[in-house]
């Protein structure tokens, strides 16, 4: 880091120190480019609504067409960037980022953008997603090199930095090829922004129109928010570049069949975000109705644990007839980095997130839906607040299959021994969240509320089946992993 630069901004980053436990993140990106206004307040604007896929860290550069600035910190953004903060941020083209990680790695040095330099010009990277061949990337860099670059982010900075060559748009077509896995990336230089998407498209990524200029965002409701008008998803394996000349795109062949992440469907996205022209809530909502057919319920009332179960609980109230009642009000302000990691507050977890309606519970069988159970720690904290608060039966419904396998692709969902339906059948899962009755959504049910083909999705938290191309690749610590499968 630049000394002479004030706390939070970011010269060029060198010189990354290994972080191996980088390797699972979800995250939020966008970026703007509009000739002749300041974009730092519009970049903030949609990060904040990209907030619910990352809180852990926030960033964002801005370039003036001469120089690329960099400020990030951890927090969420409202903690992170303040008026002064960003009026140091002039310039017409930008990128951010909200990083997401649960395990250790809660230091500035893994926010992002990365800032770095090229022979030739500087960039500001910032990703979703994860590589599942970053080692094999590593191995090929001379030595001193590989040991300084530690996340799969970094990887792929330097790669574009250092280890290819020609213009920066044959070197991100170049390192595009070279890296398996997830990729939604907006990078900007001086004058140009970019946003690439790996060949599956695993990780969203979308374009918009802003005012005269143009956008891109992880999710189409951070266009929303700020304006823009949605133009359309960026194709897996495709490059958007912007600049004076306008947007144009390419794409990389590379023979990969499209598998978007289902889980985006589930939790990750918005539900206002569109995905092929239909709004996640709806998907949402027929997840619910599919889980009333597939395992009805004799209650009372439906409560979706908010915000992510709601839509289903609603749909699930409307096929089954029973009333959607609220019966847990969320703390929306509160940010996983400010909950204290011990584990007096830990146990608190749900508490502090959560607190029972009791007049809606007291003395009802309640449906409980909600979107999926990871590691079943949450689940088991709200059944048990339900019965507290006088609740006489739950019956907890979730609308997805039973996650057995781990993510490598972006989602943070631990490794086998931590997920809970790896090792658990349902009604041991049932027994252990404390629920009267337990049910899933089938697979079949899961994509037929989506309204698309089987063959859209990975679905590799739920068969063990990563995408083509990538299942064979996994290399590594994440081979271990998939090699522990019970
Ligand atoms: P648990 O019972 O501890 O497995 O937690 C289940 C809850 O975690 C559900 O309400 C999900 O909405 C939520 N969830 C699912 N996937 C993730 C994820 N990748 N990060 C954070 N929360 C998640």
């Amino acid at each position: 880091m630049d000394s002479a630069l004030p706390d939070g901004f970011t010269g060029y980053d060198p010189k990354p120190q290994c972080s191996e436990d980088a390797v699972r993140d979800g995250c939020g990106v966008c970026g703007l480019f509009v000739p002749g206004e300041d974009v730092a307040r519009a970049t903030y604007f949609a990060l904040y609504a990209l907030q619910h896929r990352g809180q852990e860290s926030a960033g964002i550069a801005v370039s003036d067409g001469r120089e690329l600035r960099c400020y990030k910190q951890m927090g969420l953004l409202s903690q992170v960037f303040t008026e002064d903060i960003l009026s140091g941020l002039p310039g017409y083209l930008s990128v951010g980022h909200t990083r997401y990680s649960t395990t250790g790695s809660s230091v500035v040095y893994n926010a992002q953008p990365l800032l770095t330099k090229t022979p030739v010009q500087s960039f500001a990277l910032a990703h979703n997603g994860n590589l599942v061949n970053t080692e094999a990337l590593r191995d090929q860099f001379p030595e001193d090199q590989a040991r300084a670059a530690g996340s799969d982010s970094e990887v792929m900075a330097r790669m574009i930095a250092e280890f290819s060559s020609g213009n920066i748009e044959s070197r991100i077509v170049d390192v595009m090829q070279r890296c398996i896995g997830a990729f939604s990336i907006v990078l900007a230089t001086e004058t140009q922004l970019f946003g690439f998407r790996d060949p599956w498209g695993i990780r969203p990524l979308c374009v918009g129109r802003y005012g005269d200029g143009w956008m891109l965002a992880s999710e189409s409701c951070a266009l929303n928010t700020v304006g823009a008008e949605f133009v359309r998803e960026v194709e897996p394996g495709e490059i958007i570049i912007i600049d004076k000349l306008g947007m144009r795109s390419r794409s990389i062949e590379t023979g990969n069949k499209a598998a978007n992440c289902i889980f985006e469907y589930i939790y990750f996205s918005r539900p206002d975000t569109t995905f092929k022209g239909h709004e996640l809530y709806l998907a949402r909502y027929r997840m619910g109705r599919a889980i009333a057919r597939e395992a009805p319920a004799a209650a009372d009332v439906v409560i979706g644990v908010p915000d992510s179960a709601t839509a289903a609980a609603i749909g699930f109230a409307d096929e089954s007839g029973l009333p959607y009642i609220e019966g847990l009000m969320k703390n929306r302000y509160i940010g996983r980095t400010f909950i204290s990691p011990d584990q007096n507050m830990r146990a608190q977890g749900v508490k502090l997130k959560f607190n029972p309606l009791i007049a809606n519970l007291k003395g009802k069988r309640i449906v409980l839906v909600d979107d999926s159970i990871v590691r079943g720690t949450t689940t088991r904290q709200i059944v048990s607040l339900l019965r507290r608060s006088g609740a006489s039966q739950v019956h907890v419904r979730i609308t997805s299959p039973p996650m057995r396998h781990p993510c490598f692709l972006g989602v943070d969902t631990a490794t086998y021994d931590q997920l809970i339906a790896a090792s658990h059948s349902v009604p041991e899962i049932c027994q252990t969240i404390g629920a009267d009755s337990l049910g899933y959504l089938s697979q079949e049910g899961l994509v037929e509320a989506t309204g698309r083909p089987r063959t859209d999705f990975c679905m590799g938290c739920f068969t063990g089946t990563y995408p083509e191309g990538i299942h064979e690749q996994l290399t590594g610590k994440v081979r271990e992993l998939a090699e522990i499968a019970p």
